[in-house]
């Protein structure tokens, strides 16, 4: 093995630069050549590839999103799009692939090795998605992002008297739900992981008010529903002086943590160690503080399953 490439695909996350600089530090340390592909899938397809050196990733580490670019082409996945993937990664002499990016990025990756080529994907999503790791690089990012903003919220839900209804990002997941509500100090924290009664919850509401809670704070997980809709119901059952708030992208941006940052350099370098020792159609993953690696077509056998001993523990310091 001689080249490597390296893309990002899907949403973008903070920590895909220091990844980046990860995969492409220890390649060239090992006497690879590193080739970065622009805008994914799509640049892959189109040929946007171009050799990067170890300068090209310095003063990188600290930056959000990814300066390799990212892109949704649902193109990828036909065949031909593949084909013409692999025709361009052989045309530049490329004999292995690392992939940053959410699911949607694995299958594109797990495509690639079923057609013989070899492939590494990288979890790189706000979302913390994915099977088989722990934590996705930019997960702490995002959570940190929101937390910072409920902070904020409690001041002046507390000088007012109101009820914030937050929402945050996750897609189908839980978890920033989760972490962001602890760390948030919500009193409520609605997931799709976990059932939940609107009634039940203004009832909540209705007795904490009462009580002098001046300061209610309600995370609501994106694949719930939308927060102003949780609204409307929750205003069915009385007046709490409620407020809608949604987080949205700015849960995307911003320097990545010290933790996404460490996150993305460990799984980097592992990733091309991976590749040294002829290893490919892999999934990288942190689990119990530990590097691992599974088969990538084992990722879409299982589900990921959110922490919801986070909900229980929520629960119980606001009873
Ligand atoms: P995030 O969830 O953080 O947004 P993601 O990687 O899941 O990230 P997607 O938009 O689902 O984001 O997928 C990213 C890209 O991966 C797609 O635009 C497409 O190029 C490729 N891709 C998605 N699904 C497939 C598939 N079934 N086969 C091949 N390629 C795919």
């Amino acid at each position: 093995m001689k080249r490597i490439g390296i893309l990002t695909s899907g949403g973008d996350a903070p920590g895909m630069n220091a990844a980046i600089r990860a995969v492409t530090r220890r390649a060239i340390d090992n006497g690879l050549e590193v080739f970065g592909i622009n805008y994914g899938y799509a640049g892959l397809v189109a040929g946007d590839i171009f050799p990067l050196t170890s300068d090209d990733v310095s003063d990188r580490i600290q930056r959000g999103g990814t300066f390799l670019y990212s892109a949704r082409y649902p193109e990828f996945a036909n065949v031909e799009g593949q084909l013409k993937g692999i025709e361009q990664l052989k045309k530049f002499g490329i004999d292995a692939l690392v992939v940053i990016g959410g699911d949607g990025s694995y299958h594109g990756a797990l495509r690639l090795t079923e057609h013989g080529y070899n492939a590494i994907g990288l979890p790189g999503t706000i979302d913390n998605d994915i099977p088989f790791t722990d934590f996705t690089i930019g997960f702490d990012t995002a959570v940190s992002t929101a937390v910072d903003a409920i902070d904020k919220l409690h001041d002046t839900a507390s000088s007012h008297g109101r009820t914030f209804i937050v929402e945050v990002m996750g897609r189908g997941a839980g978890d920033v739900a989760l972490w962001a509500g602890v760390a948030g100090g919500a009193q409520k924290i609605i997931v799709p992981e976990h059932d939940f009664d609107i009634k039940e919850i203004a009832e909540e509401v209705k007795v904490g008010r009462e009580h002098g809670n001046k300061n209610m704070i309600i995370v609501l997980a994106e694949g719930v529903m939308h927060a102003g809709d949780f609204k409307k119901e929750l205003d069915k059952y009385g007046d709490f002086d409620s407020r809608a708030t949604v987080l949205g992208h700015i849960q995307r941006g911003g320097s990545p943590t010290v933790q996404d940052r460490v996150l993305a350099s460990k799984m980097g370098a592992y990733a091309v160690d991976l590749l040294l020792d002829g290893k490919g159609g892999l999934a990288v993953g942190i689990e119990n503080n530990k590097l691992t690696s599974h088969d990538i077509l084992d990722l879409f056998d299982s589900k990921h399953k959110p922490d919801l001993s986070l909900y229980d523990l929520n629960e119980s310091l606001n009873r």
